[in-house]
């Protein structure tokens, strides 16, 4: 991270690019016991949070991924009735998910609490949500909890994580993705972000094959822009024994709540890969 004069930049070496927003002012900063947060004001994006100088969320393009890690999965399940969101601490995936009217409760289990305390503070349209009584926020690990939960308990587990280093590493592997098989009901969806596809399509390869081992009849990714993450292009894969090429098109067409990017043509055409990756999955 440097900041040189009023810019902050996410530089990753491992991949040779960097991105950068130009900022007013740094306004809040702490280590936690899992990570360093900072917030920024910055010139055109709103405010930004960053985890461990990696962007997070910013005011302007946040809808994008909320908006496509919540409701891609759930109009695809049938009747989604219990949701949990593993990290998600930011809060915006949980305000869309309670959008949703057929949703009873939805859970969520962040490991770092202050991560919502600051997003409660510095971006409270996110955690509009947080006193809705469906809403139940816990501040623990994902994996532990997952492995806690009882079998067939879940129709929609969201996984909105950070990158699959330090406390999220455990949340990219076969071993989870078993815990997340045992406790989704039959006809449960997994959604999990997978980072960049030109970045990252390693990993992506292996998160296919470790959700098959899991015994996910089917898995499939979705591609959307989002601009303030690494490449600008991003990834989330859903996994089920269900079709997932078909959803709950009426539902969506006729939802009550209003979205800035998701709609019922966003949603196929999401499904569209290019051949790189068609030939990566195959
Ligand atoms: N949209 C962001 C992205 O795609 O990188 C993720 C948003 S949210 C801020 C990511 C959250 O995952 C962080 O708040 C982090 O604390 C949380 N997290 C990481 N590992 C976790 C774990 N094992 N259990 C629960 N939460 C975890």
């Amino acid at each position: 991270m440097n900041l040189d004069k009023n810019w902050f930049s996410e530089i990753n070496p491992q991949f040779g690019v960097a991105f950068s927003l130009q900022i007013k002012e740094k306004l809040h900063e702490e280590q936690t016991q899992y990570q360093k947060i900072s917030i920024y004001d910055t010139t055109d994006f709103g405010k930004l949070m960053t985890i461990d100088d990696l962007f997070m969320v910013t005011d302007r393009d946040n809808f994008l991924y909320h908006e496509m890690m919540s409701h891609i999965a759930l109009f695809t399940h049938p009747n989604p009735r219990h949701v949990v969101i593993i990290g998600g601490g930011d809060c915006g995936t949980l305000r869309e998910v309670l959008r949703h009217p057929t949703v009873e409760q939805a859970t969520q289990v962040e490991i770092d609490e202050r991560v919502t305390r600051l997003s409660e503070h510095y971006f409270p349209s996110l955690c509009e949500s947080n006193h809705d009584p469906r809403a139940n926020l816990l501040f623990d690990d994902g994996i532990q909890w997952m492995a806690d939960a009882p079998d067939q308990s879940i129709d929609v587990i969201i996984i909105d994580s950070t990158d699959p280093v330090g406390p999220a590493e455990g949340l990219f592997n076969l071993a989870f993705y078993r815990q997340c098989r045992r406790v989704l009901r039959e006809d449960g969806i997994l959604v999990q972000q997978t980072e960049s596809p030109l970045l990252h399509l390693p990993l992506l390869q292996s998160v296919h094959q470790a959700m098959r081992a899991a015994e996910f009849k089917n898995t499939r990714t979705f591609q959307f822009p989002l601009c303030t993450y690494p490449s600008g292009w991003w990834t989330g894969t859903m996994a089920g024994n269900g079709d997932l090429t078909q959803f709950r098109v009426e539902a969506a067409q006729n939802k009550t709540f209003a979205t800035q990017y998701y709609n019922t043509e966003i949603h196929q055409a999401s499904f569209a890969l290019p051949n790189f990756m068609q030939q990566a999955f195959s």
